[in-house]
């Protein structure tokens, strides 16, 4: 017997919109994210475009409509383990990790602050540490705190054990689900950088991703939105960004990824906004800012503080607390040396699931990108299909719900 209810799989941007568009009008939603918290990549931004808002200001109504709607059930810290069935009658098999905290939002600051262990902090992109017990997502949602049980110390356990919010006893438990489609909302990762040891990822402290400096540069961020040196805390006052850092190489991503060329310039200004005597220099194989970003393009780049060059980065060393690029310039037809303070890599995005075994029969293209099966019910959305800003992330959200639907009513 068909269902109308219908699975969204990965709790971002991309995800969340698919999910409120098919449960407002009227269709069962279940929502699977593996993370503990709703949100994805956006919430780790410090602004995005085409506004330039801070992601509280798009994901906080995303989850308010999420909280009025009871058509959609979320999960978290669940992952689809097993899919069988066919197209309006398929049988998904989530395994939920329990949160060890209770249901109702409780703070655990204190708590967390009694733990003896530091852990590196994901979230922050290891610009930071946490405790086992911790909410790192800003604006949080489901607002709860969640165990790390992989970092417990022995004398950790014993001060959980104190505490009445505390449940160390719940069970992981597997749950299914009868949906007619499914939609692959999956989202993106940054590319692993310490494969880029040409450019000094993973070497040389002060040579940061794009990634880390939204971080750094977000008020809820490890330094509290002030752009600092990882190595020393202090101001720089140079800043390289190096573009297509791992992307249109045919020994990394062979792609362009799209947003790393905006982001870069979205980043130039928050250094500039901070530190306006700073000099900001861009080196570039193109510059790739697609229709309505081409004005802010020319603003960032008409501004007296930053240089854009054409030409590739040959080298990256450190030397007497400085980075040293040298770079080709393909339009002077030489190569120079020169020294920052702080290097950005662009690096650009690859699908979250790539190189896994996915628990559903679904093509990919060549560049690991996953490819919607409309005979099947399965439509991808977001990122997980090919790389997107956020506006357009929503945009496929919203298509793949439509999809979803046709598919449960029967067109
Ligand atoms: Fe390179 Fe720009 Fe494309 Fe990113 S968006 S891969 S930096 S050209």
């Amino acid at each position: 017997m068909s269902t109308s209810s219908i699975l969204v799989i990965g709790g971002g941007f991309s995800g969340i919109t698919a999910a409120l568009e098919a449960a407002e009008v009227g269709h069962e939603v279940f929502l699977v994210e593996k993370s503990p918290f709703l949100g994805g990549r956006v919430s780790q931004l410090n602004k995005y475009f085409p506004k330039l808002c801070p992601p509280s200001c798009g994901l906080e109504i995303q989850f308010q409509r999420l909280k009025k709607n009871p058509n959609v059930k979320c999960f978290t810290l669940a992952e689809v383990t097993a899919v069988s069935g066919d197209v309006g009658n398929y049988e998904v098999t989530v395994k939920v990790r329990p949160r060890h905290t209770a249901p109702q939002s409780v703070e655990l600051g204190d708590l967390a602050g009694k733990l003896s262990k530091d852990v590196e902090d994901d979230f922050n992109f290891g610009l930071s540490t946490r405790k086992a017990v911790y909410k790192d997502v800003p604006f949080a949602f489901p607002p709860r705190y969640v165990v790390d049980t992989d970092n417990l110390t022995d004398a950790d356990q014993a001060v959980l054990a104190q505490n009445e919010y505390i449940d160390m006893g719940e069970k992981e438990k597997d749950i299914t689900l009868n949906v007619g489609s499914i939609v692959i909302a999956t989202g993106w990762k940054p590319y692993d950088v310490t494969r880029l040891t040409l450019l000094g990822a993973g070497q040389i402290t002060d040579c940061i991703t794009n990634m880390q400096m939204e971080r750094l540069a977000s008020p809820n961020g490890p330094t509290n939105g002030k752009i600092l040196r990882p190595s020393d805390k202090t101001e720089p006052k140079r800043i390289a960004f190096v573009q297509c850092a791992g992307s249109r190489d045919e020994n990394h991503l062979s792609y362009c990824s799209y947003i790393c060329c905006m982001a870069s310039l979205k980043q130039a200004e928050y250094v500039l906004e901070q530190y306006p005597d700073a000099e900001v220099s861009i080196f570039y194989i193109d510059l790739r800012t697609p229709g309505r970003y081409e004005n802010f393009a020319r603003k960032v780049l008409a501004h007296g503080k930053v240089r854009a060059v054409k030409g590739k980065v040959a080298e990256v060393k450190e030397e007497a607390g400085k980075v040293w690029l040298t770079v080709e310039d393909a339009v002077a037809g030489n190569k120079s040396t020169d020294s920052f303070d702080l290097v950005v890599l662009a690096t650009g995005m690859q699908p979250s699931v790539a190189g896994q075994a996915l628990p559903l029969d679904l093509p990919q293209n060549d560049e690991g990108f996953l490819v919607s099966d409309e005979a099947k019910g399965i439509f991808v959305a977001g990122c997980a299909g090919r790389p997107l800003d956020v506006m357009k992330s929503a945009q496929s959200g919203t298509a793949a719900a439509m999809k979803a639907i046709q598919t449960v009513r029967g067109r």
